[in-house]
């Protein structure tokens, strides 16, 4: 669930409350938090500041003093919970555990404790989220590692062209196809469905048959979905229902409530394994 606007939402609160403090002690409780770290101990850290906060996709990166930089994927589960020793609260990611209730939960797997006694917590319900410390250095060949593609909020890496070139060579449903990282990196489940519904396109076509005015719709559609998920701070969905009741997402996580703009039923169906959402008035299937 954590996607571009969550995990952008979690790297603005690590720039806000972390940079410039300094860690005292680390509590990891599950070892294979850290599988596949090119440096397996985070008590490395300890005494060095946290210097800045990066994301490329959906991956966080935190600079550390002294050359040290961890890359962190919340995968579908992920939070940061970053309580202020005034008992100030600032939670993003998965809504479990519940922002206001006891930490650490049971899904807490790594405490990180800061001079002044601020803690960050990260909870992860799922386990399949990661953290990797590794030499600043090295950051730049880790990332390369994924090839993502251009970042779907913009820049001149994404134009529409480009996304027109990497659509048309697949004939998979165009769903699948856009939660490829290569196609545009940090669109996931949720952004995916939003976009889709304001370009007005059937998450089940190819993607190959996309028109070039559904490839321009689309294109300024992925842009708005992702930026109004971090205007808001990313989207809140619990036990499958999308809230706000009357917002954004206006589409995901809400079966069978009206369409926002046609009040036609919001249908739900699996695709490429992925509970899929759309409006059958808004987003006509061609084949039906
Ligand atoms: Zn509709």
């Amino acid at each position: 669930m954590p996607e571009l606007p969550e995990v952008e939402t979690i790297r603005r609160i690590v720039e806000r409350e972390l940079v410039g403090l300094s860690l005292a002690g680390v509590d990891l409780r599950l070892a294979k938090l850290l599988r596949d770290s090119p440096l397996p101990d985070l008590r490395l850290l300890i005494g060095r500041e946290i210097e800045s906060a990066e994301r490329r996709a959906k991956v966080l990166i935190t600079h550390w003093s002294g050359d040290l930089s961890v890359l962190t994927h919340f995968k579908l589960a992920g939070q940061l919970a970053v309580v202020r020793p005034d008992g100030r609260r600032i939670v993003a990611g998965h809504p479990v555990p519940d922002p206001t209730g006891p930490l650490p939960h049971k899904s807490t797997h790594l405490m990180l404790t800061f001079d002044d006694e601020t803690i960050a917590y990260y909870s992860d319900l799922r386990q399949f989220g990661w953290w990797r410390l590794m030499p600043s250095a090295d950051v730049e060949g880790a990332l390369a590692s994924f090839a993502f593609g251009p970042e779907g909020t913009g820049g001149e890496a994404f134009d529409r062209e480009r996304l027109a070139d990497r659509l048309g060579r697949r004939r998979i449903a165009v769903k699948p196809a856009l939660l490829d990282q290569r196609v545009v990196a940090g669109l996931g489940n949720i952004y995916v469905d939003e976009a889709l519904h304001r370009a007005r396109i059937h998450p089940g076509r190819p993607a190959n048959s996309l028109s070039l005015v559904e490839i321009a719709a689309l294109h300024e559609a992925i842009r708005w979905a992702l930026e109004r998920g971090i205007e808001q701070g990313g989207a809140d969905i619990r036990r499958g229902k999308a809230y706000p009741r009357d917002g954004f997402p206006a589409i995901h996580a809400r079966k069978g409530e009206p369409c926002m703009r046609c009040g036609t039923s919001i249908v739900k169906i699996p695709l490429g394994g992925r509970g899929t959402y759309y409006c059958p008035r808004c987003q006509p299937d061609p084949e039906a």
